[in-house]
């Protein structure tokens, strides 16, 4: 019987705390909480699919100025009250700056937006990992770019405040999964390159995966669904990602006082299993998992 498909942020979580995993997939302990890091990047890539939209539409781009205020106007739509910041320094303001900028950024470097032929945005993608299609993967590409015959590229925007070293997104499963499902759905793909936006720092990296890392990946990925179907106990492991733990007020770990006010965040000094930077997307897949689908799925967002 196939298993039911797996995310990154699935896995991921899994590799991270498996008691966060149990709690939101096993138990699928609902939680209405939602991170001001999810929901800043809820936002983001909402308006980047809107602006993608309107050029597809209209053959031009919106101005700055309407892309901004759109953002504005969907923060304060979709602002509620549990909406959970974590860091005492900083207010729901500077989250909200944070995002116009990355959009600036953003738009400022590829403006007029022509740069390629854009074949889908927000694309769900799924992934057969074995000829039976007993394991499977899934995600969601923010954006499918076809440039020339046969050449495509996966565009993901990344709204967090850490930029990862190239050695680290070399390694990356997320965008390599996307390209193992790419390559079966589109049957003219010839050359695959995945495209990070890091979006606060203005910064584009681009990289390719040869046949035999995709190969590796994939055996890698049916491994560990293997040992997560396994698995019949679910240890906590305690670190600086608990204070964005959703489950922190019924996690048993002695290790934490839940009564307790977080501490000073980490630094992304190499020290922690992660850093603040992969807090803000890790926040982002909590959501996902709590509604059980991603937040970006269900409507198609027109127009600015
Ligand atoms: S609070 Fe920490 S140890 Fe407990 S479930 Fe959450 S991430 Fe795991």
């Amino acid at each position: 019987m196939p298993k039911s498909p797996y995310s990154h942020s699935k896995l991921s979580t899994f590799e991270t705390c498996p008691r966060q995993f149990e709690y939101r997939y096993v138990q699928r302990i609902p939680r209405d909480t939602e991170s001001i890091e999810a929901f800043l990047g809820k936002r983001v890539h909402e308006i980047l699919e809107r602006l993608y939209h309107h050029v597809g539409r209209h053959g031009r781009p919106p101005s700055l100025r309407q892309v901004l205020e759109r953002y504005r106007q969907d923060w304060g739509l979709h602002w509620h009250e549990n909406v959970k910041i974590v860091r005492k320094d900083r207010d729901a303001e500077f989250y909200r700056l944070h995002g116009e900028r990355c959009l600036e950024n953003y738009y400022r470097q590829h403006y007029p937006f022509e740069d390629g032929e854009t074949v889908a945005i927000e694309h769900r993608i799924a992934i057969r990992l074995d000829e039976e299609g007993s394991y499977r993967a899934r995600g969601i590409i923010d954006r499918l770019v076809r440039r020339g015959t046969g050449a495509y590229e996966i565009h993901d925007y990344k709204t967090g405040a850490w930029l990862p070293p190239r050695d680290r997104l070399a390694r990356d499963r997320q965008l390599a999964l996307y390209q193992l499902g790419v390559l079966q759905e589109f049957p003219d793909v010839e050359h695959v390159e995945l495209v990070w936006h890091y979006l606060a720092f203005r910064k584009t990296i681009s990289m390719t995966r040869s046949p035999e890392e995709l190969e590796t990946l994939r055996a890698e990925t049916i491994k560990q669904i293997d040992t997560i179907e396994a698995a019949t106990e679910y240890p906590t492991r305690p670190g600086p990602l608990c204070r964005w733990c959703e489950y922190r007020d019924i996690c048993p770990d002695p290790a934490l006082d839940p009564t307790a006010p977080p501490e000073a965040p980490p630094d992304g000094d190499g020290r922690t299993r992660r850093t603040p930077g992969d807090v803000w997307s890790a926040s982002a897949t909590s959501a996902e998992a709590s509604s059980g689908e991603s937040p970006r799925e269900g409507k198609q967002l027109l127009l600015l």
